[in-house]
């Protein structure tokens, strides 16, 4: 692919029905992609396709639980048959299943684990094919500050957070040489649904954490991703893109 001239991306991103994914999919969409944008309820595909009608995007919603392998195949093979092969996929869709880790219940260490690592395994997976027959793709996996920090009871999205940039490393150096670069984003904390349960005090102190002083918004973490995924990033390359207000400045 030349440098500079715009080619329209086959873009899935999962968790497009709201948040953050939400604002990627209508970024990545106004900006000319065709985007597929996944939802857990029919609903919620709904949503997502009407808006991306609203953007003039030409792609549409679906409904996809990422932790179940059968419809992720299935649903995936219908997107390829559509759209043709998905050159850029972006792994948003999360959980957050929060409790100290003694009372943490096992099934809560096992959702959070499988739906934002294990179910980024298999997603990937799915999509790898298409990208290695076209020499191109954009990987991007949504990460957190605190898989790089740490964070009270959360040992098991932190644990997840961290095991995707493990991920990302190592698949960065599998692909590369099939012109396929794979990424993170680590946003701090966003404005989100995942975030609106925070108590005012908590909210303060994380404020007074945050040197540009405000929490960030999806569409900070949705230009990042923009970025990456464009002509102007293709020698980036297994990093991590910590989007925080310089609240974690990592080495
Ligand atoms: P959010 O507002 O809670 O939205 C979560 C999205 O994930 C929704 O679209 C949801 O779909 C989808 N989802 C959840 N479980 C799923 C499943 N089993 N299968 C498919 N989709 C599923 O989250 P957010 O704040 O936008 O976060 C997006 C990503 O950024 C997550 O990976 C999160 O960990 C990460 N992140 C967020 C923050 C933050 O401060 N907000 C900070 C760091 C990292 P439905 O609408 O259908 O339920």
């Amino acid at each position: 692919m030349s440098q500079n001239q715009f080619s329209p991306q086959v873009c899935l991103v999962t968790g497009a029905s709201r948040g953050i994914g939400r604002a990627i999919a209508l970024e990545l969409a106004s900006r000319g992609h065709i985007v597929i944008g996944t939802a857990t309820t029919a609903d919620g595909a709904e949503q997502i396709a009407t808006e991306l009608k609203k953007v003039a995007g030409k792609g549409t919603g679906v409904a996809l639980d990422i932790t179940d392998p059968q419809q992720s195949e299935s649903v995936i093979g219908d997107v390829v048959c559509e759209f043709g092969p998905i050159t850029v996929l972006v792994n948003n869709a999360g959980v957050t299943e929060d409790n100290l880790l003694l009372r943490m219940k096992p099934s809560q260490w096992e959702k959070t684990l499988n739906t934002n690592l294990a179910s980024v395994f298999r997603i990937t997976k799915l999509c790898l094919k298409g990208m290695t027959r076209a020499r191109y793709g954009r990987i991007i996996n949504l990460s957190s500050v605190v898989g790089a920090t740490g964070n009270a009871g959360q040992t098991n999205y932190s644990a997840s957070k961290a095991g995707l940039v493990g991920l990302t490393k190592s698949l960065a150096l599998e692909i590369a040489s099939r012109g396929i670069t794979v990424n993170a984003v680590a946003p701090g904390f966003i404005e989100t649904d995942m975030t609106a349960d925070l108590p005012e005090e908590q909210r303060d102190r994380l404020l007074e954490a945050i040197p540009l002083a405000r929490l960030g918004q999806p569409q900070d973490i949705a230009k990042t991703v923009a970025f990456l995924i464009s002509d102007d990033a293709a020698y980036i390359t297994g990093q991590v893109v910590h989007v925080n207000g310089g609240m974690h400045m990592a080495s």
